[in-house]
């Protein structure tokens, strides 16, 4: 088994980080994040030959990274940085370790601290898109183009914001960071670096196309399947069809928001259809059938004799399927029984002579009637009238 320690301590900051000595200060950091990570106490609990390995690797990295003090263990070896031991972090000048650290902890827990130079990485933002659908579409399903105008990745510089063939500087001032800590007394603050206004790298050469923001607005023609089943105020989302992400960051994602257009039979509940039907006198007195739409065709009703107006017949199964499984709901039918309009004298005449053939055995052929002048009588004895 391999030890380190007090051997490891002895070892050369170059050698520990795996770099060259003449290495940029971006072949350090890369160095540092991919050994951190891999030699990280959360990713090897209990391991203490990788905690070990772990320290060492931040030592180093805390020498290296910092210009004065590397210049100084270049000439002067550990002497010249003495001080910057184990758990000796957090001198003066330079990047502040917990700084650069909190970033490895985003990139290893993905909390969207990708790095692109240091700058900062956003997710795109969620768009919506109305869509109006018939009724038969929602219940059918059916398949539609959308035209969505969004945010897309630049396709001229690559969303970097650069002009190709230049490339984004690391900011110098906070060394990509996109903060820097003030000391105040003693106290030492974070603020959003001044000069890069956090983005972490500064771009002399903005791309032409998309005037450095690495993104630029499109039309985008989308196909959007529509499930059979969706209902008034459902929505789809499409996984990352949403915005481009700010510095290349993954994009947002699209929901469509489903609309149902009224519709002139039927309205919707859940998974029940109602529509109404109108049905003559002479139907709802005597019985008969009718035909009453459905969203599979037509379908043939029986009307039982004597059917009061708005009486309801249910007809199962030919609602609509829910979206998300079960049995299709039923058709309810409500009858509304028509007051025949137009009538010539002949009719008019029928009538009244009908009319009169109701009275001749009381209140039997209008049962409602009777009850309902009962009511009437009741109400002003109650009221004293
Ligand atoms: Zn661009
Ligand atoms: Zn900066």
């Amino acid at each position: 088994m391999l030890t380190f320690g007090p051997l490891m301590a002895e070892r050369d900051y170059y050698d520990i980080l795996g770099v060259a000595r003449n290495a940029s200060d971006d072949e350090i950091k890369k160095a540092f994040r991919r050994l951190a990570m891999k030699y990280h106490p959360d990713r090897n609990p209990g391991d203490k030959a990788a905690e070990e390995r772990f320290k060492a690797v931040k030592e180093a990295y805390e020498v290296l990274s910092d210009p004065q003090k590397r210049a100084a263990y270049d000439q002067f070896g550990r002497a010249g940085v003495a001080g910057a031991g184990a758990g000796g972090f957090g001198g003066g000048g330079g990047p502040n370790f917990s700084d650069i650290f909190g970033d490895v902890f985003e990139e290893i827990f993905g909390m969207g601290g990708g790095r692109g130079g240091g700058a900062r990485v956003r997710r795109g933002a969620d768009l919506q898109y109305n869509l109006e659908i018939t009724l038969e579409e929602a219940v059918r399903g059916t398949e539609v183009k959308i035209r969505v105008p969004r945010l897309d990745r630049c396709e001229h510089c690559g969303g970097a914001g650069a002009e190709p063939g230049s490339r984004p500087q690391t900011c110098p001032t906070c060394n990509g960071l996109g903060r820097v800590r003030l000391q105040q007394g003693f106290f030492s603050i974070q603020q959003t670096c001044p000069r890069c206004q956090g983005q972490g790298r500064i771009i002399a050469d903005p791309c032409r196309r998309c005037g450095g923001t690495g993104r630029t607005r499109q039309h985008h023609t989308l196909a959007v399947r529509i499930p059979a089943g969706v209902d008034n105020g459902d929505r789809i989302r499409l996984a990352g069809e949403g915005e481009a992400g700010e510095n290349n960051g993954p994009p947002g994602d699209l929901y469509v928001q489903i609309r149902v257009k009224p519709h002139p039979l039927f309205t919707r509940d859940g998974a029940d259809l109602h529509c109404t039907v109108p049905i003559s006198i002479g139907v709802a007195a005597l019985g008969g059938e009718v035909e009453v739409p459905t969203l599979a065709g037509r379908l043939t009703l029986k009307i039982p004799p004597e059917t009061q107006s708005g009486k309801t017949f249910r007809i199962r199964g030919k609602g609509v399927r829910p979206v998300r499984g079960g049995p299709p709901g039923d058709l309810l039918c409500t009858v509304q029984v028509e007051t025949p309009v137009n009538l010539n004298e002949e009719q008019k005449a029928l009538l009244r002579r009908f009319e009169e053939s109701l009275k001749t055995n009381g209140r039997d052929h209008t049962p409602r009637q009777g009850g309902w002048l009962e009511s009437v009588k009741k109400f002003f004895e109650d009221m004293r009238f």
